[in-house]
């Protein structure tokens, strides 16, 4: 019989202190493991010299494969091609930073062998980060919970073990603005976790600055939810509710009290406070619109510059 092929898929930018350490300890974990092993890097357009070390690694090991993006597209963008590309019974995804320990990955595929088509890794603690991003995961996890329709388990990130079949069902969804972990839930089959200590970045600093962790954010709530515009709508009916009865009080003042007062100031409020409104409001349903014309325009996720250690039947099917 022959072994079954696990895939590991992990996203890589501007990680040249680290890359050579990851692939250390990955080969480590999977140095004779029962299953066969295929990792696939994705060089997300790094500017140092990540590419470069990945090509040498590649160039000892068959079994290392390196998709190189022609520019940088994102995290949630690089983990989609590598399960594009990936030809496993299973599939990895875990960052190339060390924060998810590689010898988890036999505790997923235990797992995985029970039965499980989906194993995510829970964190228990997260090491080195600091107190804000531990809060505001923290926040975000169970606000997005509270937003979207879909169940998502908090405090789960993206690494984790997928089946062929998952695998197979998340290509086929074509939405742009990706929100993976959230997918994955989506599609539903049989999930569980196995729970991990998230430790430090084993070197480097996080590419997720507060700027792209709202934007993750967006896509999290704005592609699993409705919710945003029901809440427009619903702060739209009571502040008009409201404005009615003041409308009609100051009808009533105005024809019978004949001093009317001057009242600059709380006409400025009530502008200034309506004006506000509106801007949520538009703003909401600008969300929704960019989203809209991204999935109109369905230009391609992502572009691959180059392709090491694949064999050509392998891209022509990809294509
Ligand atoms: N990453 C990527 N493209 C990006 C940003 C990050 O491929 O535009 C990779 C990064 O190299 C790492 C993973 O995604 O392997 C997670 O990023 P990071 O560790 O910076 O995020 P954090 O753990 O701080 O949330
Ligand atoms: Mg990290």
């Amino acid at each position: 019989m022959q072994k079954k092929l696990l895939s590991i898929v992990v996203p890589v930018y501007n990680e040249q202190e680290v890359i050579d350490e990851t692939f250390r300890r990955l080969s480590d974990v999977f140095g004779d493991y029962f299953m066969q092993v295929e990792y696939i890097f994705i060089n997300d357009g790094s500017k140092d010299d990540t590419y470069r070390k990945l090509t040498q690694i590649a160039k000892n090991r068959p079994e290392v494969r390196v998709i190189n993006f022609a520019r940088n597209f994102g995290h949630q963008i690089a983990i989609t091609a590598g399960m594009d590309y990936a030809k496993g019974d299973a599939v990895v995804i875990i960052d190339a930073d060390l924060q998810d320990p590689p010898e988890v990955i036999l505790k997923m595929v235990e797992r995985w062998q029970e039965g499980y088509e989906v194993v995510y890794g829970k964190r228990l603690q997260r090491e080195g980060e600091t107190f804000f991003k531990k809060f505001t995961a923290k926040m975000f996890y169970r606000f997005l919970d509270s937003m979207t329709d879909v169940k998502l388990p908090v405090d789960v990130g993206d690494f984790r073990l997928i089946d062929r079949k998952v695998c197979d069902t998340m290509k086929r969804l074509p939405e742009r603005s990706r929100y993976v972990r959230g997918l994955v839930s989506w599609v539903g089959f049989k999930q569980t976790s196995v729970e991990y200590r998230r430790e430090k970045r084993f070197a480097g600093e996080t590419k997720y600055p507060l700027k792209r962790m709202v934007k993750l954010a967006g896509d999290g709530i704005f592609s699993f939810s409705y919710k945003p515009l029901k809440l427009a709508t619903f702060t739209g009916m009571i502040i008009s509710a409201f404005s009615f009865i003041y409308l009609i009080v100051v009808l009533i003042q105005k024809f019978t009290k004949n001093d009317v007062a001057s009242g600059w100031a709380s006409s400025m409020a009530v502008s200034l406070f309506f004006n506000g409104v509106m801007l949520i409001v538009l703003g909401i349903m600008g969300e929704y619109v960019g989203r809209i014309y991204e999935e109109v325009k369905a230009r391609p996720l992502y572009i691959v510059g180059e392709l090491l250690g694949f064999d050509t039947k392998n891209i022509e099917e990809n294509d």
